[in-house]
């Protein structure tokens, strides 16, 4: 496109959103250009934050006629670079956050019809308003989007009893890349025509087109729960002490997430107002959730009283109140911020067959540190769904940029292997984006990449849908 050209479009598109949805001021679009944990940073030739899903479909049009590269953005809060646009410029960033209506909270039939930018903790409220809730929640859920955790496939501490956001999207409304609306929005049952598109949007990552509404499963409000902190020896015990809950109270068990000793120790170093639960700090550390109709907390308190005269744990509290109960939330939530806050790092969001997680914790750990002295790595997380965050952190007083793109790189690499030679996804929860691009080129089998670039061409042949992200570069293979 030549300037003219450009500046034509830019144009339509302005006139198309008027001043609420249109903008190109450098100080109102800085911080949408720079990505959660700071690491990426983009440009975009404009700000463009649509009212409806009208608005989303003109400018699909518009951009698709133009050439002009479209990069969804919700809530800014992924952790792979894909709602950055790419530094070249020559993008516009779409954001959702203007559409944040909750169109339904239907109870009967549990199910919530929101627009893409309702933020996740405003649907929790809204269903819990009608004795509902939508059983995923994360660390970010002040800020992540509806339409972010469906392109992502966000998963969360719940996935243990519920799955990640693929089963609890029942429909979906889109505009494709060639601005066409998609109306997937019904929550059939059955619904036997062929691919399925919804599924296909789920987890794309704003490439294969703009995600608008969803139709959300809800599930009964929590009547009752209690949250247990407890001290274990090793990963081995901790998923012993899952497997032993859940057998003794089967579904009640909604959460179950490792934090290692050095991991909260951070927590209590950078998170102003944090205390560590147990008296004695143990090697590693269990946030349990339990949750049921009523008597949860005498519940928990006898399940964790048995295993510990079991021998099945070291040490054990159980939530007093709801205020104790979100203060354990919150030292597990606040991990991310916290090893901010601590300095550089690289994180490995990975998952390997449940029963094999424990010792690759341990084995993945050592080997990293052996291998890069100097560097901490820690696992930490959904133990229960076989998916850990495994962080290396960069030794003290290096420059993050230059150790991200040359020691860090180095380390990651070494992680994917070991995660590779376990059967394991480079990505369980955070999608590919741009930081897993090449990753996913070197260790993916080749039918995998056909088919994801095949998918993206019939979509999106001219490419105009947040380039540069998820899907492999052909200069990827040689940029590695
Ligand atoms: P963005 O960051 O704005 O976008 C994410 C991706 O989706 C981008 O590729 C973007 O282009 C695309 N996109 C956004 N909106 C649309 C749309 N409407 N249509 C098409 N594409 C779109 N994630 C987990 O899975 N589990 C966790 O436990 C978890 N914990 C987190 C804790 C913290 C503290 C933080 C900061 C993040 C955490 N995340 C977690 C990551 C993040 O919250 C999720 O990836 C979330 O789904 C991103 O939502 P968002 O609205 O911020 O999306």
């Amino acid at each position: 496109m030549n300037n003219q050209m450009v500046s034509d479009t830019l144009s339509q598109l302005k006139a198309l959103l008027g001043p609420k949805g249109y903008h190109d001021d450098a100080h109102d679009l800085s911080p949408w250009l720079v990505d959660w944990r700071g690491i990426y940073r983009g440009a975009a030739k404009a700000l463009l934050s649509p009212a409806n899903v009208s608005e989303v479909s003109a400018i699909i049009a518009i951009a698709r006629e133009a050439g002009l590269p479209i990069v969804p953005q919700g809530g800014n809060t992924g952790m792979v670079g894909g709602a950055t646009p790419l530094p070249s410029g020559d993008s516009v960033l779409l954001s959702l956050r203007r559409m944040n209506t909750i169109r339904t909270v239907d109870a009967p039939s549990g199910i919530a019809v929101a627009e893409a930018g309702v933020i996740l903790s405003n649907l929790h409220d809204a269903a819990q308003a009608k004795g509902m809730r939508f059983p995923l929640s994360l660390g970010a859920k002040g800020s992540a989007t509806i339409g972010g955790l469906v392109s992502t496939n966000a998963g969360g501490t719940q996935v243990l009893r519920f799955g990640t956001m693929r089963k609890l999207v029942l429909g979906l409304e889109a505009v494709l890349p060639d601005g066409s609306i998609y109306d997937g929005l019904a929550a059939l049952k059955k619904d036997n025509r062929g691919y399925d598109l919804t599924q296909l949007l789920v987890g794309a990552e704003g490439t294969l087109g703009v995600v608008t509404a969803a139709s959300l499963k809800l599930v009964p409000a929590i009547g009752d729960r209690a949250v247990g902190w407890v001290g274990v020896e090793s990963p081995q015990a901790a998923l012993r002490l899952l497997r032993w809950l859940e057998a003794r109270s089967g579904q009640a068990i909604e959460s179950f997430e490792v934090v290692p000793r050095d991991t909260l120790d951070l927590v209590l170093e950078h998170v102003p107002g944090s205390r560590a639960p147990l008296q004695s700090p143990t090697a590693w550390n269990v946030l349990v959730e339990h949750v049921s109709a009523g008597g949860s907390r005498a519940a928990l308190e006898d399940l964790l009283g048995s295993a510990l005269e079991e021998s099945m744990a070291l040490d054990a509290v159980v939530s007093a109140n709801e205020a104790q109960a979100e203060a354990f939330w919150r030292l597990r939530d606040s991990i991310s911020e916290a090893e901010r806050a601590a300095g550089p790092a690289v994180q490995h969001d990975i998952s390997v067959p449940v029963d094999a997680m424990p010792d690759f914790m341990e084995n993945a750990v050592a080997r990293v540190e052996a291998a890069f002295p100097g560097m901490k790595a820690s696992a930490f997380g959904h133990l229960g769904d076989g998916n850990v965050h495994f962080h290396v952190r960069a030794p003290e007083g290096v420059d993050g940029d230059s150790w991200r793109s040359g020691p860090g790189k180095e380390a990651s690499h070494l992680v994917y292997d070991l995660v590779v030679e376990a059967k394991g996804s480079i990505s369980a929860e955070h999608g590919i984006g741009q930081m897993k691009r090449q990753e996913l080129l070197r260790l993916s089998d080749p039918a995998r990449i056909a088919a994801l670039r095949a998918i993206k061409s019939a979509l999106d042949p001219t490419g105009i849908m947040n380039p540069g992200k998820l899907v492999p570069l052909a200069s990827d293979a040689t940029a590695q």
